[in-house]
């Protein structure tokens, strides 16, 4: 009997001591989690921009297999025992997460909960409402450079089967140098077709925003005149070098810094405008991206890799000196995320004498950091000049010439919608409860 007793008693003493560590390990990695979901908060990085999981909490049973399938690392984390979106910002639409959900409690939105998307109606060519016009890539609805890809491929396939008009300057007029342009374009060039890729900017699309040396997670794919692309956990930086590559084999006729304006029916073809050109062309390939046109200030030195638009990660950036440019939400909130990271010194530029229209939260908090000295603001100032390693402010105290390794813009902009819009494309809503978006396997 007591020998029955000390046998029980080692062995409920050996599973207390395998089971505590690693409940107590569970509830560090949680609270973990739920500290860098509160500072995610602060930086407004917890809401996803487009396409994300949506989680069914009521069927979740915090497995965690989908935090552990995301490639981006931190977008999810399991908290009070559920799988929570903490960092939509950097979601990209993997879709790995639902596949690795052994309950199907997730699906991938467009829209945050509570809102609705507006989505381009597209037919299975990807030919919008407007006769001719076709929208290719991520501004369709979809993420992920494989997709892009495939429907820039198969739109041009498509109209290699229509009608050319011999009058027009170009059978088509690819928009938009990202991957579903370039793709549309190497389709057209191995058809012999009369195209042209118009890029308001430079070439590569959101890949050249993504934040320096990022692993690009990429499904090998088939591109005309090239062959197979096979690039997993390829740093973003190989990438580009690939595509330019490709583009020089190819011979593709790119045109950079002409941003297209107008896309107008005229007879037979449209019109398409830039800044500074007019020309002619049967069809036009709509292949955007959803990021839209940052307003930029126009100085010296905005070329830079280290000047950026957009926000997706605080955590990357530590040990530095950063100059945040603008005053609204989207400002005062990388400033406010910004500051909590280690060791960074903030500068805030805005060209107003003070914040006005912001969020009563915000407002608070920017104040705090302001008075507490984690963030210096320069009301009244304006960006001259950006250096390698300094940013000029013209403000009422003079010539300010700050230290400087990142420069983050938020000057407003313009959406690609807005250009839809004026051609006439139409939308479909897509509502929480639509069956979800998912990325092609
Ligand atoms: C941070 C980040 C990380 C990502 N990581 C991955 C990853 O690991 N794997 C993956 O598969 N996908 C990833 N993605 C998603 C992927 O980059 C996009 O889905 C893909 O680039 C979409 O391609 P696109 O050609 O449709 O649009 P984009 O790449 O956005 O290109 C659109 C182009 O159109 C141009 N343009 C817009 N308006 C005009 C105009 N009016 N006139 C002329 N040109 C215009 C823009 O300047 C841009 O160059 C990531 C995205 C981000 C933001």
């Amino acid at each position: 009997m007591s020998q029955t007793l000390i046998t029980f008693a080692v062995t409920l003493l050996l599973i207390i001591l395998a089971v505590v560590p690693y409940f107590r390990h569970l509830r560090k990695k949680e609270e973990k989690a739920r500290k860098k979901f509160q500072e995610l908060k602060i930086s407004g990085l917890d809401e996803a921009a487009t396409v994300h999981p949506h989680i069914d909490v009521t069927n979740c049973i915090g497995c965690g297999g989908c935090v552990k399938a995301c490639p981006e690392g931190d977008v999810l984390a399991i908290i009070e025992g559920k799988a929570t979106l903490i960092h939509g910002a950097k979601c990209v639409g993997h879709g790995l997460c639902a596949e690795a959900c052994p309950v199907g409690a997730i699906e991938l939105l467009m829209a945050r909960p509570g809102r609705s998307a507006d989505l381009p109606a597209l037919d299975q060519n990807y030919q919008t409402n407007v006769e001719g016009v076709f929208i290719v890539g991520e501004l369709g609805g979809i993420g992920l450079i494989k997709n892009a890809v495939a429907q820039g491929k198969t739109a041009v396939e498509y109209i290699k089967t229509k009608p050319r008009n011999g009058a027009a300057d170009f059978d088509m007029a690819i928009v938009g140098a990202g991957p579903a342009g370039l793709a549309a374009g190497l389709t057209a060039k191995a058809n012999g077709m009369r195209y042209v890729i118009l890029e308001q900017s430079d070439i590569g699309g959101s890949i050249l925003h993504y934040p320096r040396a990022k692993v690009v997670m990429t499904s090998p794919v088939e591109l005309p005149i090239w062959g197979k692309l096979k690039l997993t956990d390829v740093k973003k930086e190989a990438l580009l070098d690939v595509w330019q590559k490709i583009i020089a084999k190819a011979g593709l006729d790119i045109r950079t810094n002409e941003k297209v304006l107008e896309v107008r029916r005229a007879d037979e073809y449209f019109e398409v405008t830039t800044a500074s050109t007019r020309l002619t062309a049967t069809y036009v390939v709509l292949a955007l991206g959803r990021r839209g046109t940052p307003r930029k200030l126009g100085v010296p030195g905005e070329e830079l890799s280290k000047v950026m638009y957009r926000l997706i990660d605080t955590s990357t950036y530590r040990d530095s000196n950063i100059l945040i440019v603008g005053g609204g939400d989207s400002a005062v909130e990388a400033a406010a995320g910004l500051a909590l990271q280690k060791n960074n010194t903030i500068t805030l530029s805005y060209r107003r004498e003070a914040f006005t229209g912001i969020k009563e939260r915000n407002l608070q908090h920017i104040r705090g950091l302001i008075a507490k000295k984690k963030v210096r603001a320069v009301f009244n100032s304006e960006v001259t000049e950006i250096t390698d390693k300094t940013a000029v402010l013209q403000s009422p105290q003079g010539r300010l010439e700050i230290p400087n390794d990142f420069v983050f813009i938020f000057a407003g902009g313009e959406l690609p919608f807005e250009l839809l819009k004026k051609i006439g494309v139409g939308t479909r809503m897509q509502e929480l409860d639509e069956p979800a978006v998912r990325a092609a396997s």
